[in-house]
């Protein structure tokens, strides 16, 4: 018998469009973005969260933009931030061409619900004079009327019509600077949008399951509908939407494509649940690690095993392995390799050390190649 290679994901050949100075589609990597739920116009929180969102690795952060006061505010917070900022907006065609006045990097809208032609013909005139790129958003809960009528009710060739029509209008001002959403809270109709829209353009794809629910329903639900698509190759950029911290957003944006092999950024953790052969506790090491281990952003690999049934096994795959030993003694796996052995210590303080370690390791021989490669590469 002979399998096919069962880890290769082919993506879709995409457009490749620009936010701010990062790119989106194409062979560039799939980015992972997030969206600030503070009030817009209390500068200084709004600040404080995107802040928290670039230390947690956010490629791209949406602020929404409801009213003048939130437009006059992006002047304000765009200077001290770096990541770019896509502005949210809805209806208003005046607060669309005030957030790209205001250096934000890109617009979410809806073409087709910010009225007359000439009005979008002014926005994407905005847009085009301060390098602001657009993300068409479509969400199966705010369908055009005409779309509900014709088809009776959110389905994906009512998504898929309403996105071609918006890009129809952006097209008509010779505008292609976009990437397209057809979200929806149902994973089968999100997906089955998603793949419509796949196969009717070559637009770059922003995916999500919309109001998915809380961070562990809503982090399955995104898992299974973001996790089908990516697997077919489906999407250039990612938002996992939780009713939660959006720094939990970003966490299981980048877990989720680590566990496609499709991004490598910061520690992948293989750990067992556990049980009664374990020789140390390995559901409070693992607690405390991920914590202890968040600020590494370098790609590796670290295993922490209860026991010797499958710890030397997995440890073999890792860049640092520890594997639960009798009587308090334990091993160690540098590089896939039996290392050394730590008995009665810190196992926390102790892998933290290691991985660290290795990380400034990985990242120097990753500089010293000749291409000078980074993990930013990713
Ligand atoms: Fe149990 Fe050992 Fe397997 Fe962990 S590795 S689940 S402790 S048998």
């Amino acid at each position: 018998m002979s399998l096919r290679p069962y880890r290769d994901i082919h993506r879709r050949k995409s457009r490749q469009i620009m936010v701010g100075d990062v790119a989106v589609g194409g062979d560039a990597p799939i980015t992972v973005q997030s969206m600030t739920n503070t009030l817009t116009s209390d500068v200084a929180a709004t600040v404080a969260q995107i802040r928290q969102l670039e230390v947690a690795g956010a490629d791209i952060v949406r602020v929404s933009c409801p009213d003048e006061a939130s437009t006059a505010a992006l002047k304000e917070i765009l200077p001290e931030v770096t990541v770019p900022i896509v502005a949210d907006i809805h209806f208003h065609y005046r607060r669309a061409i005030e957030a790209a006045e205001a250096g934000a990097a890109c617009l979410r809208l809806n073409p087709g619900n910010i009225g007359s032609r000439e009005r979008v013909r002014e926005v994407v005139k905005a847009a085009r004079d301060n390098n602001c790129s657009m993300r068409i958003g479509v969400n199966a809960g705010s369908l055009e009327r005409e779309l509900l009528e014709k088809y009776g009710e959110p389905c994906p060739e009512a998504l898929i019509e309403s996105a071609l029509n918006s890009a129809k209008l952006l097209e008509d001002e010779d505008f292609r600077e976009f990437k397209i959403s057809v979200k929806a809270s149902d994973v089968f109709l999100a997906v089955a949008a998603y793949q419509g829209l796949a196969e009717a353009c070559d637009y770059p794809l922003h995916i999500g399951i919309t109001e998915a629910g809380g961070l562990r329903t809503g982090t399955v639900k995104s898992s299974v509908g973001m996790g089908m698509l990516l697997w077919a190759g489906i999407g250039d950029t990612i938002r996992v939407s939780l009713s939660a911290d959006p720094v939990e957003e970003i966490g299981v944006g980048f877990d989720l494509l680590k566990s496609l092999g499709l991004r490598h950024r910061g520690v992948n953790l293989i750990s067992c649940p556990s049980c009664a052969r374990q020789q140390f506790d390995v559901i409070e090491t693992v607690r405390v690690l991920e914590e202890r281990l968040a600020h590494i952003t370098t790609p590796m690999t670290v295993s922490v095993m209860g026991c010797v049934v499958n710890g030397p096994g997995e440890a073999v795959q890792t860049d640092v392995g520890f594997t639960g030993g009798g009587r308090g003694t334990h091993q160690v796996y540098i590089a896939g390799q039996p290392h050394h052995r730590l008995k009665d210590a810190d196992i926390v303080d102790h892998l933290v050390g290691l991985v660290e370690e290795k990380a400034a390791e990985i990242e120097a021989d990753l500089a010293a190649a000749p291409d000078g490669l980074s993990s930013a590469a990713e």
